[in-house]
């Protein structure tokens, strides 16, 4: 059976943080979904399909990544999707640890059989958050450290065009 590995998130935008998760995660699965969550009470930087635009971009150089929208609950989605779906998390540190460990046996409470993995953040992206990308954009830093470069263009031109440049 096609072992399909679902890595679940806001990617508002995608960082490379991200992306080296995904990378990672596509020499353990055969197929990795990456499913952009449509969640209550967020107001998203970029709209959906600019997100998925942006990881599309991103991730062409990867085989057998595939990018989609999802909304509701994160264990039906996985069901779904069909086979045996896995869910992806990336844990930074210990407060993604404590809130991810939660999240994965709520999981596993509501779906016994949609398990979740953890792959630990490579060192040199654990800093390394959406929000704070955005924070350093909207005050015109550089992001190139932060995120991949077909997003660090997106970022320096969604607040060219908020302030009106
Ligand atoms: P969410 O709103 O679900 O937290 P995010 O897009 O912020 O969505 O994150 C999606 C997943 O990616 C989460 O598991 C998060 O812990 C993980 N993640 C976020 N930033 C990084 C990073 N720099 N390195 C590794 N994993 C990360």
């Amino acid at each position: 059976m096609k072992r399909v590995g679902i890595y679940t998130g806001s990617f508002d935008p995608m960082t490379l943080g991200h992306f080296d998760i995904i990378q990672r995660a596509t020499q353990i699965f055969d197929e990795v979904v990456v499913a952009i969550g449509e969640g209550r009470g967020k107001s998203p930087l970029f709209t959906a399909a600019e997100r998925i635009e942006l990881i599309e971009t991103a991730c062409k150089p990867l085989k057998a990544v595939r990018v989609e929208t999802f909304s509701g609950l994160a264990v039906e989605y996985a069901k779904k999707l069909g086979g045996k779906g896995v869910l992806i998390r990336g844990l930074r540190n210990s407060s993604d640890y404590n809130y991810e460990t939660q999240m994965a046996q709520m999981n596993q409470a509501l779906a016994h059989d949609v398990e979740t993995i953890f792959l630990a953040t490579s060192p040199a992206y654990s800093h390394i958050s959406s929000s704070l990308a955005k924070e350093i954009a909207y005050h015109g830093g550089q992001t190139k450290l932060l995120v991949p470069p077909v997003v660090a263009t997106a970022l320096e031109n969604k607040f060219k065009v908020r302030s009106g440049q």
